[in-house]
């Protein structure tokens, strides 16, 4: 634990193939300010991503690209545990335990479950029911009370609260009850400016393409629908290409489209060059670091081998501790 600090901070991203500038904006980049300070926990979590079809012939490169991409964003090994949670055993064993003290209920309550279930077309599975508790065993593990994320997931950091709760109730202090921090964007729609941006909707911007594949999908992106023509007035908190603008470009910049956008003086072509502006230079450094960070698959690997290690023994001491709680042995040790 860093000197003088009292906080935890865990964060989990799912190695879904894709690592979106919303996940940047809503999760890495406040992760990336928190772990200057405190004690912190970077999980790819892949058992999250099994809940939906997956690739199975593509998944460890996926994991191993999700890992890639936190690097590039800043999550310095140093500073933070990046690791894979599969490599943690406990997280599924803790997860069991939180099981035995969640109602039904609540879990089919959970906005993203009934989304999400009423999206899929194959069969919906268990997990996708109870992926909030696994959530839950992620953070609890490490006692972590302070959360970086999306708008989306403040509901599951809620749960993870009330499991906590619940635990210490039933069995005795054991849990701090963790906190959703939320960015400045905490929720940054696709290029539809329909939904959430995600991988699954195909409406998504990755952290690491180039100034070219960004323009490809920025440009024709949805815009304030009461700008049909140029220089009609708009209104720029309507408009999810100025909540991106609010993510990456500076304060002036932010002003002057305000004042262009309401008069109607800069065209929707105009100001997303500008954003692209704005994005190219923060993401470059990001894509560049990618790229050569692809380049050695051997440093990531060695880098998340050494966070498991890190995160297995303080899961195992947090497990030891809630096994004799609920009453389970103690795990006989072999001779
Ligand atoms: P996804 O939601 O894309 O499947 P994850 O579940 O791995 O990705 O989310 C990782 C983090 O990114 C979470 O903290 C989530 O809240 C955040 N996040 C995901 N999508 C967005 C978005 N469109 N805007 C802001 N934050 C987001």
């Amino acid at each position: 634990m860093k000197s003088g600090d009292r906080n935890i901070v865990f964060t989990g991203i799912q190695p879904s193939g894709i690592i979106h500038i919303g996940n940047y904006v809503g999760a890495i980049r406040g992760l990336r300010e928190l772990i200057e300070k405190h004690t912190s926990y970077c999980c790819i979590v892949d058992y999250h991503a099994m809940t939906v079809p997956y690739d199975v012939s593509e998944f460890s490169n996926h994991i191993l690209d999700a890992a890639t991409v936190n690097l590039a964003c800043g999550i310095d090994p140093d500073k933070a545990v990046l690791y894979v949670q599969s490599d943690v055993p406990q997280h599924t064993e803790l997860q069991w335990l939180l099981s035995c003290l969640t109602p039904l209920g609540l879990a089919s309550r959970m906005a993203q479950f009934k989304e999400k279930s009423r999206r899929q077309k194959e069969s919906v599975c268990i997990g996708l029911l109870t992926y909030p508790i696994l959530q839950a065993a992620d953070i609890l593990l490490y006692k972590a009370n302070l959360v970086p994320v999306g708008q989306d997931q403040v509901q599951h950091i809620e749960f993870s609260r009330d499991l906590a709760r619940a635990f210490n109730q039933r069995y005795g202090d054991c849990f701090p009850e963790p906190e959703a921090i939320l960015g400045e964007t905490p929720k940054i729609l696709g290029t539809d400016g329909n939904d959430k941006m995600s991988k699954s909707l195909n409406n998504y911007i990755a952290v690491t393409e180039s100034k070219e594949e960004i323009w490809k999908k920025l440009r024709p992106a949805k815009t304030d629908e009461a700008r049909k023509r140029k220089n009609d007035p708009g209104e720029p908190t309507r408009c999810n290409i100025f909540t991106i603008h609010r993510a990456f470009s500076r304060s002036e910049t932010n002003e002057d489209i305000i004042s262009h956008c309401r008069a109607g003086t800069i065209g929707c072509i105009d100001c997303k060059r500008r954003l692209l502006e704005s994005m190219v230079e923060e993401l470059t450094p990001i894509r560049e670091r990618y790229l050569a960070l692809r380049k050695s698959p051997k440093q990531v690997e060695e880098i998340l081998a050494t966070g498991a290690s890190t995160a297995r023994e303080v899961a195992m001491e947090t497990m030891e501790q809630a096994r004799e709680l609920v009453g389970i042995r103690p795990i006989p040790r072999q001779r």
